[in-house]
């Protein structure tokens, strides 16, 4: 069986391309005899790997020299802690809960501070991005927090927060490197890579550094202070060497395929491919208020449970796979990440004319 066509929503589709170039590597990366796997994260070779996949995300983000980059470990989930023990000065921060990553992330920094929830919608099952324009955000919050793209239920912030001058923090996980970004604009962007850039293990947190201080809460372990890793170049102990080197592939890829300007109009077109037909199918249809939809994660159903299951059993046999949507969800979600070439929206979308036919 050959490649299929991998709509899973993390851990994602890579470019081929990628996985080819690294598999060429894997015995012996540029005739040093060994694997990316086998080096030392202290040697000449794999510092210059980190060094440069570091340099090619400044030049794609275009990130300005005060921000630091981090490469870290312990998945998204951590940064839900990381967060609020480094930036949680006051002990307050506003939050805006637009799906289940917003709200645990909510939920854990509860037991660091006074996490206020100024925004949610999640009482039409987070199905849109509330009017964040003029929130109650308090004169002495720390940070207003986001998760810029929900990967669950397919809505993204199409315009920033009114932060009130406040430190925006986001999770981009399922957005990073889909489109162009003003890092400027935030005190904390960080993703885990395991959805649009690389192997799961690998956490980036781009920072600006006024906020990497010494002055954490009291007892933050010394592997959760930004400064640790900040001051260590992300090489205070062992990085997770081989995924980073991956990520580096990656963001040469995306250099060569034309930045994230050519990133965002690939991501359009495949976007525009699917919600057209979503809108026009009388099988089909998509779960988001359409201003809100995402380009990266796009669930839809047919509003019977049961034929969801049958389309998702044969669009597995036909050689699309994972399109089962997330577990609290259900129905279908598509994930077409930034890997996922357009003709693999175009059979999808092919499939489902054929699917909608049959069982109409
Ligand atoms: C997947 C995901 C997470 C959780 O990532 P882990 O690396 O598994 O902790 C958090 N936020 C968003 C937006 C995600 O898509």
């Amino acid at each position: 069986m050959g490649r299929v066509y991998n709509f899973s929503a993390g851990p994602a589709v890579l470019p081929e391309e990628v996985l080819k170039e690294a598999a060429k590597e894997m015995l012996d990366y540029k005739g040093c005899g060994m694997s990316v796997m086998e080096m030392s994260h202290r040697s000449k070779v794999y510092d210059t790997i980190i060094k440069e996949a570091e340099q090619d995300l400044r030049d794609i983000m275009n990130i300005p020299d005060n921000y630091k980059v981090l490469f870290l470990q312990g998945g998204a989930s951590l940064q839900f802690a990381m967060i609020p023990m480094n930036l949680m000065k006051n002990k307050k921060a506003a939050y805006i809960v637009t799906g289940q990553w917003a709200k645990k992330a909510y939920q854990e920094a509860q037991i660091y501070g006074e996490a206020i929830k100024v925004a949610s919608s999640e009482d039409k099952t987070f199905s849109y991005i509330p009017d964040c324009s003029d929130l109650d955000i308090p004169e002495d919050a720390d940070y207003v927090y986001i998760c810029e793209n929900n990967t669950i239920y397919g809505t993204k912030y199409k315009t920033l927060p009114n932060t009130k001058g406040k430190t925006l923090v986001a999770d981009v996980s399922s957005c990073f490197l889909s489109e162009p970004v003003d890092v400027s604009k935030y005190g904390v962007i960080y993703g885990g890579v395991q959805k649009n850039i690389g192997p799961a293990g690998v956490v980036i947190a781009i920072i600006r550094e006024d906020l990497i201080t010494e002055d954490v809460l009291p007892g933050t372990p010394t592997m959760m202070k930004y400064k640790t890793h900040a001051d260590a170049d992300s090489l205070y102990n062992t990085p997770p060497c081989y995924g980073i080197y991956i990520c580096g592939k990656v963001f040469q890829w995306i250099k060569k395929m034309g930045g994230l300007q050519a990133m965002k109009e690939l991501n359009e077109k495949k976007a525009k491919i699917l919600y057209d037909y979503l809108d026009e199918s009388s099988l089909f249809k998509g779960t988001v208020v359409p201003k809100d939809r995402s380009l990266m994660n796009v669930p839809f159903v047919t509003g019977d449970a049961e034929l969801d299951a049958k389309f998702v059993k044969e669009a597995k046999q036909a050689g699309f796979e994972n399109l089962k949507g997330h577990r609290t969800v259900g129905g279908m979600r598509a994930s077409i990440y930034n890997a996922m070439p357009v003709e693999g929206v175009e059979k999808l979308v092919e499939f489902m004319k054929k699917f909608e036919a049959e069982n109409c």
